[in-house]
């Protein structure tokens, strides 16, 4: 059972109003405008809740202003070369794509960038046990698993939805400096801006990324760790082309190619700091001849290439020669696209609530992930799509939009799905990352079991879809 200071702090953070109040003294400057919702981020989910609530006819006439610190006239201006792909990637559900398709952004999706898959095979790289999902066998045909999408192509699409929109204005190149509550404003939030000017808003949204200031502004905390592994991404070519996603799980952390279209793949290896560095400062070619190492050879062939740099071109070549051909490991990768090399702190972090008095958090603002089981833009989407179905439901009955009593329906729809989804995630990152015997031994039956049961198998897919 919960202890009632853990309910405490799950409960929405209308508690924590007062204190935050209670710093402020001054009343609204003459700069100061109102706007019915602020959002604070231009990424994926600040951007798509904007473009749900600018679907909907309840809140298609509420006042929105989204707020964005860097530029986003790159992302406007973004045209497609199908000879590069952008290193930032991610696996969009097909829940996912259903919502944005409903609220018309997925029609302003490049389409010949999204690459769908509907095999996936992930394996233990130290017992080589192995599950495979198929989604013809298991769903039916025409499942897809998931589809490949620069997220750049997915906020260009989202920018495209809401260009024109009535009563919305898009402040780029603009820091979200501070946020006050003062008796004048009715302690209702008042947002600085970096421009000068400060707006007062009934609902601030915040969907301003893992160290979102909103949350710390509005007094809510989120509890996590630093998983001291870094997430190294990349733009890789293959031999042929392939639509499949592949995942093997190494002790230093899982190393994942996911397909894209035009025989690109995008890389996402976890790995430890140190090696994420080495593997960033290799020669294209050794770094090519590393990832195809990372899919074939034993963890300590890998470990031992990658701290003897002078050794990959003449050595792995010959270890891989001596590996009997696998066909259930991908294709092999022939270059990595210049500059796609970059790397990411990874973390599980969430916070103690999403929504307090006049204020809601979603996407990274409210939770951050390990990228193995590849949900945590997934998981915005979602806070994305709920929290704007509550305000709709409130709007439409003329409520108070930035009540606790409006937000409560998105708090309780996402976070103990939110909850649950990190606390596997963070497992599964744990149980692969050791060489125990016994722990291999354990987790490799377990693999072995979900692999040949089919009910296992399609209720596991029907869960990640
Ligand atoms: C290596 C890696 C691989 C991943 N792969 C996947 C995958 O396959 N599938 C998946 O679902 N997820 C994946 N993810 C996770 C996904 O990338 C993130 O969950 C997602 O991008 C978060 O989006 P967001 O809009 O919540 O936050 P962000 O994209 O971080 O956007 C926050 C925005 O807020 C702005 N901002 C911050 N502070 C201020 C301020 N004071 N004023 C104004 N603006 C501000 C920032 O400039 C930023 O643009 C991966 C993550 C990593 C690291």
């Amino acid at each position: 059972m919960l202890r009632s200071t853990t309910l405490q702090r799950l409960r929405p953070a209308v508690f924590r109003v007062q204190r935050w109040n209670s710093t402020t003294t001054s009343a609204p400057k003459p700069s100061t405008t109102h706007s019915d919702i602020v959002v604070v981020g231009g990424g994926p989910a600040g951007l798509t809740i904007a473009a749900a609530l600018k679907h909907y006819p309840e809140t298609v006439n509420k006042s929105v202003t989204l707020v964005e610190f860097g530029s986003l006239d790159n992302l406007k201006t973004w045209g497609p070369d199908m000879e590069r792909f952008e290193n930032r990637v991610s696996s969009l559900t097909p829940s996912s794509v259903e919502y944005l398709t409903k609220i018309g952004v997925w029609e302003h999706v490049n389409r010949d960038r999204v690459q769908a898959y509907r095999h996936m095979t992930a394996w233990d790289g130290v017992s080589g046990s192995k599950v495979q999902f198929n989604t013809t066998q298991l769903m039916g045909e025409g499942r897809d698993i998931a589809y490949m999408t620069e997220n750049f192509n997915l906020q260009n699409g989202l920018l495209k939805q809401l260009a024109n929109k009535p009563n919305l204005t898009i402040l780029d190149k603009t820091k979200v400096e501070g946020v006050e509550r003062t008796p004048e404003s009715h302690n209702k939030p008042l947002v600085k801006l970096s421009n000068g000017s400060t707006i007062s808003t009934d609902l601030l949204i915040g969907a301003d990324g893992a160290n979102s200031p909103v949350r710390t502004f509005s007094g809510i905390e989120a509890r996590g760790w630093d998983y001291n592994t870094h997430g190294l991404v990349a733009t890789v070519r293959l031999a042929n082309e392939q639509q499949s996603a592949w995942q093997r799980f190494l002790p230093t952390g899982p190393i994942a190619l996911l397909p894209l279209p035009n025989r690109f793949g995008s890389l996402v290896w976890s790995t430890t700091p140190k090696m994420a560095a080495q593997l960033k400062q290799l020669t294209p070619e050794q770094f090519v001849m590393m990832v195809n190492c990372a899919f074939n050879l034993e963890p300590t062939d890998i470990e031992y290439l990658v701290e003897h740099p002078d050794e990959i071109m003449t050595d792995a070549p010959y270890r891989l020669s001596q590996r009997s051909s696998n066909p259930d490991v991908p294709c092999p990768i022939v270059a990595v696209q210049d500059k796609s090399r970059a790397s990411f702190p990874l973390k599980m972090k969430h916070a103690d609530t999403y929504i307090a008095e006049n204020v809601a958090l979603v996407g990274d603002a409210a939770h951050t992930t390990h990228p193995l089981a590849g949900q945590g833009l997934n998981m915005g989407q979602g806070d994305a799509q709920s929290l704007a179905i509550a305000i709709r439901n409130a709007a439409g009955r003329g409520a108070d939009i930035g009540s606790t009593l409006t937000l409560e329906p998105y708090w309780a729809d996402q976070y103990f799905k939110n909850h649950k989804l990190l606390g596997v995630v963070d497992k599964l990152h744990k149980l692969y990352s050791t060489r125990n015997p016994l722990v291999v031994g354990l987790r490799s039956l377990g693999l072995d079991a979900v692999n040949s049961v089919k009910p296992v198998k399609d209720f596991l897919m029907s869960q990640a879809s």
